[in-house]
């Protein structure tokens, strides 16, 4: 459409996975196992659903625009300000609103190859032009590559995801905090954590301790992993007051549903329910990964709740799988076109997808 800038005009659309009742229509099954979104297989906290029950009560009210309890509650948990906070429509919400509160057209943006795809869109968006820094060795950022390349082009943000989605590759907290200290304090870095839960004990790092030193560092979280909200489209971000003043000016005044907010605030407090959603995901992906490598396949060590792994004609590996009613995700958008991602499920999910994926080989065989 000639309408529309050039810039927008050349966007790829993203493209999420096609609900299970529109697949099972198409290929005439029914009981397909979906393992392409990196959910929660448990689903959402009760205490979540019961908070979500309460909020219908009020559903005929705006929700409130400035989040007070949801910050409240992040508050507590962080010991951060409400003036540090910004609530999204997911976190991918929050991605956006960096770019459009901090680009202007014509500005440069770095981020890693094979990193989450909305860096690139949101970069896109809003005219400005994304650099993709090639991977270090292993698919993972090559942080010490994204430094020089911010310096040298003069970018104005840098986007990083740790754990990153579709690789699951982890960066550790002191190559984080020594990229932090390297960048001039003019470019902002975004770093997303959507995965951030899922780390083990021993990867644990305090990203949100850092905001004090480096006022150029926004921190994104989503309720839509771990807490098993996804449905919902809550997220956060930690920054900086003023930063975080410039992503709420130019923030939907009711970006986040009051459903939203009541069931975050309960899900924050379930911690127990995170717990043995961490404690499944442990047991998957070693019930995955062993499978993946009985089979000979390559794999990406993955700090997420899914992992990629290579396959070779992807294309055809997917279709194939669908049939056999798992849906996976193929990652050839992220320059990968040889491998599949797949989400950690419940022990039989993940049984399903490894059964018909020993079928599928050796039928190809
Ligand atoms: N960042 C990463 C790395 C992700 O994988 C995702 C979800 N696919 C998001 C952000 C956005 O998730 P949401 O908008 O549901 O919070």
């Amino acid at each position: 459409c000639d309408l529309a800038p050039s810039y927008i005009r050349s966007i790829a659309p993203y493209q999420p996975g096609k609900p299970i009742s529109e697949l099972e229509r198409e290929l005439g099954i029914t009981g397909i196992v979906k393992l392409a979104s990196n959910e929660n297989p448990l689903g959402a906290s009760p205490a979540a659903v019961a908070a979500m029950q309460n909020a219908i009560k009020s559903i005929a009210l705006y929700p409130d625009g400035n989040g007070f309890e949801l910050k409240d509650a992040l508050v507590k948990r962080y010991e951060v300000a409400h003036a540090n906070i910004t609530l999204g429509n997911g976190s991918n919400d929050l991605l956006e609103l960096a770019a459009r509160a901090f680009l202007a057209p014509g500005d440069r943006v770095v981020y890693s190859a094979h990193a989450f795809a909305v860096y690139a869109l949101a970069t896109q968006a809003v005219g400005a032009t994304g650099i993709s820094v090639p991977a270090a060795e292993g698919y993972g950022h090559d942080l010490p590559a994204m430094l020089k390349a911010a310096k040298d082009n003069k970018v104005k943000i840098v986007f990083i995801a740790n754990p990153n989605n579709p690789t699951g590759t982890f960066l550790m907290a002191d190559e984080l905090q020594a990229f932090m200290r390297g960048l001039p304090p003019e470019i902002l870095v975004v770093l997303d954590e959507a995965y951030n839960e899922y780390l083990p004990e021993e990867k644990r790092y305090d990203s949100v301790s850092w905001m004090q030193q480096f006022p150029n560092l926004i921190i994104t979280r989503t309720f839509s992993k771990a807490y098993g909200l996804a449905g919902l489209r809550v997220g956060y971000a930690l920054a900086h007051e003023q930063v975080t003043d410039m992503m709420n000016r130019v923030r939907q005044p009711f970006n986040v549903n009051s459903v939203a907010q009541a069931a975050a605030v309960a899900a924050l407090r379930d911690v127990s329910f995170v717990k043995k959603t961490l404690e499944l995901n442990q047991r998957g992906m070693v019930q995955v990964t062993e499978g993946l490598t009985r089979l000979g396949l390559e794999y990406i060590p993955s700090f997420g709740n899914f992992v990629a792994f290579r396959i070779g004609n992807a294309t055809a590996m997917y279709r194939r799988l669908l049939e056999l009613g798992v849906i996976v995700r193929p990652i050839a958008n992220y320059d990968m076109p040889d491998w599949l991602r797949v989400s950690i499920g419940l022990e039989s999910e993940n049984a399903k997808f490894l059964a018909a994926l020993e079928r599928a080989i050796s039928q190809q065989a």
